[in-house]
């Protein structure tokens, strides 16, 4: 049986704008070599186990960053927690800010780009047995070049 623990939340370099993190977690560099993103960090805060299916993340970009180009089978329960920006959802963009929430269903297109004046933090919940992202192809990013909605946005 697992204990009660509890991960103290902290600012790193405890300024205002200071990067959001919980003590004694990993900070992974987000995402894997091969990927195009930046200035993204991943925390896992729950990882799933035996008793919880669902693993809970915390990714964070700064000011002017973004992730990763992606879609896969698997569903994400987004959390905006701080900051604001855009992020592409499919076939057109959405602003976004603290607080709102966004479900992206199986094989969506999706990135999340931080505004050029803010961080963009938000929680990410998922399966903890779940599909391996997929990357577009040239097809793909031509194919996606052709919605003008999103043709601005979109880093690969
Ligand atoms: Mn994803």
């Amino acid at each position: 049986m697992k204990q009660p623990i509890k991960k103290q939340f902290f600012k790193k370099d405890a300024k205002e704008s200071g990067a959001y993190r919980w003590a004694d977690l990993p900070v992974k560099d987000y995402p894997a070599a091969g990927t195009r993103s930046q200035g993204m960090t991943k925390q896992v805060l729950f990882d799933a186990d035996e008793h919880l299916l669902s693993e809970l993340r915390y990714f964070e970009a700064e000011p002017g960053g973004y992730s990763a180009l992606e879609r896969h089978d698997h569903i994400h329960a987004v959390l905006i927690l701080r900051g604001h920006g855009k992020v592409l959802m499919g076939d057109h963009i959405e602003d976004v800010a603290q607080y709102d929430t966004l479900y992206i269903p199986p094989q969506t297109w999706h990135q999340f780009y931080a505004a050029e004046d803010a961080h963009l933090g938000f929680l990410c919940l998922v399966n903890g047995e779940r599909d391996r992202p997929a990357r577009p192809t040239e097809a793909d990013i031509a194919e996606l070049q052709k919605n003008t909605a999103i043709t601005d946005f979109i880093r690969w």
